[in-house]
């Protein structure tokens, strides 16, 4: 027989599968000898059980339930709605991963009529027992028969005001008993057309059944959705006898952490209330006292709670997040869990904690989790800030951090106004790659369109400027230089606020504070580089990015997007030329002057990264990406070239693509152009040359193929790649090395990933467009339908944020083993948007690639991810030293 129903006693804190994570630490507690009122828990398999049946509890599970109660009873010496001794229970809730508040909970449950006089005359307190029987009606009211407790509330209120009374504390006795209670009960007969239910197995039975429903409560499924939690895990459900901090000034109620959850500073932190129950501390209905004053209050008490709470911290080696309740003068433990904390608090508590001889460092690495910590990077507004302001237009958390200026609505102006000594924000439908100085020129970008993966979305975490996108409720109207949101039009100027780590946006300005990176940072930095496998290298197309990537410690580029250097300053008239060239002779006059730009870029480059790997990719997206859009730019091309403007228009024209993403790009381009290509690798080796010699260091470029799907294809294109790069070192009388590799983007390089590493170095797979070609979904247009995926279930998560493990993850998979038997030694490395995502990252350790390419800004993330996966595989290998297992 399946065992659904688990004395405390029975239990262990290794059970979160079966008992919760309440019912496993209660469990645990109880067995460690600690002062915790005596229950049992019903496992989660019980609430799967009911589910799977209907919503309905078979008789198996019931009996299992009546038979812990027995054995509660008997430990106890109370029975449940016992006449000489009645036990009252509580019935908590408790899933695997703590949903603090999200699901339901029931006190004083055994209270009737009949057995609320017992207890008033055993506690020689009347008022307590009425002030119980009251609360129980309420909660059970409000869980088990949704009736709601604001009309419970209401009653309490008016008799309060007609009273005269400031608190609930000055409720007395005969209130409870001859008016409260009286028009609860008729309250509840009037909601429920029945009488208010005296039976206490009655009770118990429909507040279990109750806790179960409250799994797929709105706000538990919306918990669960923000913490990417499981929604078939189940809720397991603790019976527990009830102890009392309401029995007067000898008793209270209280929540305390072991360490500070904001700054993770080692003082414990927490508040209470004398005569009070449950919730009452965090239901704001009077004002708790700091915990530091239960030392002048109850000093045994509080001698006594420290040496527990710090006990605990130490059995579980984690700050904990603890309940308690003092009745008459003895300390009960209700509830421990590992405390729920900031990033900074997380990374100083990690670290403490390895100093104080408690954990490992494998252990300390998993305590933060990787993006958390770039809440420590980027400038972000005060709390203080936050608390007292609202926000006017929400959207996507592209890309975090604080920004605040006067928004304006084209790239243009904003450069214009920042020129001017202003502070400005950019705020539009969405960005385009024109509008690169905008972005570089604002502090910050709202888009009313677009999603993670959207231009503005990439393009901000590349530069690490904060960034919403997707603010559906934001309108724009460029000709009227005016935006709207709700219905409140405001012109071009107006001051905003825009928090990239929350996806929020602020009417004014807001305080903002500077992030520190302390010495613990540094430290855990460290241990994370001691330990992992991977090597992350940073996307970067400029020095300048160059320069922050190896600020951030990135091992090498593994993405410089040349095609990035086109649109700066004047360039992109040439590459105008370039593209509305009718002959070949006109191409090339083009292309001598983009060489004399990308040479420099690259010298910068190999500057800054002073022998560490470059992979640099030949030019990869669609021509009309760089068209002139109006007359005056068509005309200053048409002079250049020495044509009207009707001649270079009808070839702009020409070059419109249906669908762009799958045209004439990437290496495609070099088949039709080969000029293209050999302009830009005579750059890229001419510069690496020059650099070479400059710092007397061997540079050996790694020259990247884009857009490959065929052997016959990187046969051709190589060739030609090869030639000029023969070429340009006879130039220069040089001996200089170089790779050659592809990306791997299309499926069908993917596929036959044998083939095609017979004539590659290396492979970067390109999970942008792998994911865009394996789903078939259009990366710029997934805007329309993914929200509607996500909300459906249909799609767990974004694949263009964390990857398709099964799907595109299988082909990686394969084009590694069928690369390696080709090449064994071959280099693997990603360069996608994945690459700075943390659960990508520990895909990419399992299947064991060389690298990962990220955004530098993202690259300590990524260094922190690629440790944590390596921590795992140790920590699961000595998974039977069980404590070193980290909560999450
Ligand atoms: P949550 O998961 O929302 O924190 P809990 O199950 O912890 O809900 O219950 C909320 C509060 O109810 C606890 O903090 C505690 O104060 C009170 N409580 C629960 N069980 C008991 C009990 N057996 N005796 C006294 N108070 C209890
Ligand atoms: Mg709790
Ligand atoms: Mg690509």
């Amino acid at each position: 027989m399946k065992k659904y129903v688990y004395m405390f006693s029975e239990g262990n804190e290794m059970m979160r599968d079966t008992l919760g994570g309440k019912g496993a630490n209660l469990a645990s507690m109880v067995n460690l000898g600690l002062p915790v009122p005596q229950g049992f828990t019903v496992t989660t398999q019980a609430c799967n059980a009911y589910y799977d049946s209907g919503k309905v509890i078979d008789d198996d599970i019931k009996s299992q339930i009546e038979d812990c109660l027995e054995r509660l009873e008997k430990l106890s010496g109370k029975e449940l709605g016992g006449t000489d001794n009645p036990l009252l229970v509580s019935v908590r809730s408790g899933a695997k991963f703590s949903m603090p508040g999200m699901m339901d909970t029931i006190l004083n449950l055994g209270l009737n009529d009949v057995t609320v006089e017992i207890i008033a005359e055993k506690a020689g307190n009347k008022r307590f027992a009425y002030d119980s029987y009251r609360r129980f009606i309420q909660m059970y009211s409000d869980v088990v028969c949704e009736v709601d407790k604001e009309k419970f509330e209401h009653i309490l209120t008016t008799l309060k005001n007609s009273k005269g009374y400031e608190s609930d504390l000055d409720v007395t006795a005969e209130d409870f008993e001859k008016e409260l209670i009286p028009a609860y009960k008729d309250l509840f007969k009037a909601e429920m057309g029945m009488d208010f239910p005296q039976d206490a197995k009655v009770q118990l039975m429909g507040s279990i059944l109750a806790v179960f429903r409250s799994w797929n409560n709105d706000r538990a499924m919306i918990y669960r959705n923000l913490n990417n939690i499981p929604h078939d895990l189940g809720t397991a459900v603790n019976v527990q006898q009830m102890v009392f901090g309401n029995m007067g000034d000898s008793s209270g109620t209280g929540v305390l952490f072991t360490r500070n959850a904001a700054n993770g500073d080692n003082h414990i932190y927490g508040e209470y209330l004398i005569n009070a129950q449950g919730e009452d501390v965090v239901a704001g209905i009077r004002t708790p006292q700091k915990i530091d004053r239960l030392e002048e209050d109850m000093p045994e008490i509080y001698a006594q709670l420290v040496k527990i709470v710090k006990g605990l911290e130490t059995h579980y080696r984690d700050m904990q997040d603890i309940e308690f309740t003092v009745e008459e003068g003895t300390l009960y433990i209700l509830q421990t869990r590992n405390g729920k904390r900031t990033g900074s608090a997380a990374l100083k508590i990690a670290v403490d904690l390895v100093h104080e001889g408690l954990i490992n460092k494998h252990t300390a690495l998993t305590r933060l989790e990787a993006e958390q910590i770039s809440q420590l990077l980027h400038p972000n507004f005060t709390k203080e800030a936050l608390a007292s302001a609202t926000s006017i237009v929400e959207g996507l958390p592209a890309s975090p951090g604080a920004g605040c200026g006067k928004a304006y609505l084209s790239a243009d102006k904003v450069h214009e106004m920042k020129l001017a000594g202003e502070k400005v924000l950019l705020v539009r439908h969405e960005t385009s790659p024109e509008d690169i100085q905008g972005m570089v020129s604002c502090e910050g970008i709202l888009t009313s369109t677009g999603g993670m993966t959207s231009h503005a979305a990439v393009v901000a975490r590349g530069m690490g400027k904060c960034c919403i996108v997707g603010a559906k409720a934001l309108s724009i109207d460029y000709a009227a230089g005016t935006f709207t949101i709700d219905g409140v039009t405001y012109p071009e100027g107006t001051e905003m606020s825009v928090d990239g780590t929350t996806g929020k946006a602020y009417m004014g300005t807001l305080a903002v504070e500077e992030s520190e990176l302390t010495g613990d940072f540094a430290e855990l930095m460290s241990w994370a580089d001691e330990i992992k496998q991977l090597a992350v290298r940073a996307n970067a197309d400029s020095p300048k990015d160059a320069e922050a990537a190896i600020k951030f410690g990135a091992e090498g580029i593994g993405l410089c997007r040349t095609e990035h250097m086109f649109f700066e300053g004047d360039r992109i008239e040439y590459v105008r030329q370039m593209i509305l060239a009718d002959t070949l002779e006109e191409r090339i006059e083009a292309l001598d002057e983009l060489y004399k730009f990308q040479v420099e870029d690259f010298k910068g480059i190999y500057r800054a990264m002073v022998g560490l790997p470059v992979t640099v990719r030949l030019l990869d997206p669609p021509l009309h990406e760089f068209l002139p859009h109006t007359d005056e730019e068509y005309l200053a091309v048409a002079e250049k070239l020495g044509k009207t403007l009707e001649e270079v228009k009808l070839k702009g024209a020409t070059l419109h693509e249906a669908n762009p993403m799958l045209g004439h790009r990437g290496s495609r381009l070099a088949v039709t152009y080969p000029e293209i290509y050999n302009m830009q690798v005579r750059a890229i080796i001419d510069a690496a040359i020059d650099v070479s010699r400059e710092l007397g260091i061997d540079i050996i470029p790694e020259i990247m193929i884009p857009l490959i799907g065929t052997e016959a294809e990187i046969v051709f294109v190589k060739g030609n790649v090869v030639e000029a790069i023969e070429a340009a070192k006879r130039v220069k009388d040089s001996t200089i090395g170089y790779k050659i590799g592809t990306m791997i983007e299309i499926p069908r390089a993917a596929l036959t990933a044998d083939a095609i590493a017979k004539h590659a170095e290396f492979f970067s797979f390109g999970t942008n467009d792998l994911t865009q070609m394996t789903y078939g979904y259009s990366r710029d247009d997934i805007g329309s339908f993914l929200p509607d995926y996500l909300s459906t279930g249909i799609l767990p998560v974004d694949p263009f944020v964390s990857i398709d493990q099964s799907g595109v993850g299988q082909l990686i998979e394969m084009a590694a083993a069928k690369g390696r038997s080709v090449k064994p030694k071959i280099k693997l490395g990603i360069c996608g948007e994945h690459g700075g995502d943390p659960e990508s990252i520990k895909f990419c350790h399992k299947v064991g690639l060389s690298y990962v390419s990220c955004s530098p800004y993202r690259v300590l993330i990524a260094r922190l991810a690629a440790a944590q996966a390596a921590a795992e595989e140790i920590i699961l290998e000595h998974a039977t030293d069980s404590v070193l297992v980290s909560d999450k």
